[in-house]
């Protein structure tokens, strides 16, 4: 089993961290809050003084931070100059393609592999050890990383050279963010017409406007299967964070020329639900805040 140096034990590190102890390795754990450390040390993580002590005699080293400026921090200020050249790196948090990519490049100068391994799937997911990872690096970067990963996930998809990790899920989110927006309004343009929600989706779930957000994460409370809807659009996945994956989209489209039309409208429209207060509800919330209701 290998020694491993995990830093970011927040909403999803946390429970990735554990898995990695259920499933024997050594974890030496890092993160700047406190309560954060307590709990990784309660689910059998040591407790490292800094980042450069978690990964300072690692074999392996995951990172589940915020966004790109603590990614280039953490691995520029501290990892780098403390990790055993030997090390495999994983940053799995959900960053900009350029900065995936200018830490990769780093690391891959001081004679260090490491890969980008952004995950799908939300809080429930990195507990219960059954996240998708989308990992951008060299095959045998990937090769190492691998068995690493599948402790925390059920998926380890080899997205492409480094970035193509965080290229595929910042593509998938837009898709998931345009496609929540259009179901939304679909479902309220449905019932203005007088038909009853349950009847269009019905309807609409065997015919060609059937999507994952329609099907797995219907917005309306009461049809078809769990979803935040029928818990008040509370839990799921957060507005805010949603938003922050089409700025990141929006982001590198621009950087590489590519229209995103779509995309663009699904930032703005998550934008205004954020700035009227809403960012902490589910994203299928977008239904009420199309609807003019709010919280
Ligand atoms: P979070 O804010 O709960 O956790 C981030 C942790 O990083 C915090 O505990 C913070 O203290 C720590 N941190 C920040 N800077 C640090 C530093 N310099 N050194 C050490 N620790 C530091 O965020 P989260 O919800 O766990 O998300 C982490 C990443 O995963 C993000 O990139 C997010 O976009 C991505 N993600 C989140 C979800 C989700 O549902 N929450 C789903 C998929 C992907």
């Amino acid at each position: 089993m290998a020694k491993i140096g995990f830093i970011g034990l927040g909403n999803m590190g946390g429970g990735m961290a554990a898995n990695l102890v259920k499933a024997g390795h050594r974890v030496k754990a890092f993160d700047l809050s406190d309560a954060a450390l307590a709990r990784a040390e309660e689910a059998g993580c040591a407790r490292a003084r800094s980042a450069a002590d978690a990964v300072s005699d690692a074999e392996a080293v995951v990172t589940m931070l915020p966004a790109g400026k603590h990614v280039r921090q953490v691995y520029g200020g501290e990892i780098f100059g403390a990790v055993p050249r030997n090390a495999i790196l994983m940053d799995c948090s959900t960053i900009d393609v350029a900065s995936a990519k200018a830490v990769i490049a780093e690391a891959a100068a001081g004679g260090i592999a490491m890969v980008d391994a952004p995950v799908s799937g939300g809080i429930a997911a990195a507990d219960a050890g059954t996240l998708t990872f989308m990992v951008g690096g060299e095959a045998a970067a990937f090769a190492r990383a691998r068995p690493i990963l599948e402790r925390m996930g059920k998926a380890v998809i080899h997205a492409g050279a480094a970035g193509a990790g965080q290229a595929a899920k910042i593509a998938n989110n837009m898709l998931l963010g345009a496609t929540m927006v259009a179901t939304c309004e679909a479902f309220l343009l449905a019932e203005k017409l007088g038909l009853d929600p349950q009847t269009f989706y019905d309807i609409s779930s065997k015919a060609s406007g059937q999507s994952w957000s329609m099907t797995s994460y219907c917005p309306v409370a009461g049809v078809g299967p769990e979803t935040p809807a029928d818990r008040g659009y509370r839990g799921g996945f957060a507005a805010a964070l949603q938003l922050k994956d089409l700025k990141l989209a929006v982001e590198a489209a621009h950087g590489a020329d590519a229209s995103v039309p779509m995309g663009s409208l699904a930032e703005s429209l998550y934008q205004a639900m954020v700035n009227a207060g809403d960012g902490g509800l589910d994203f299928s919330a977008m239904i009420r805040f199309l609807d003019g209701k709010r919280g």
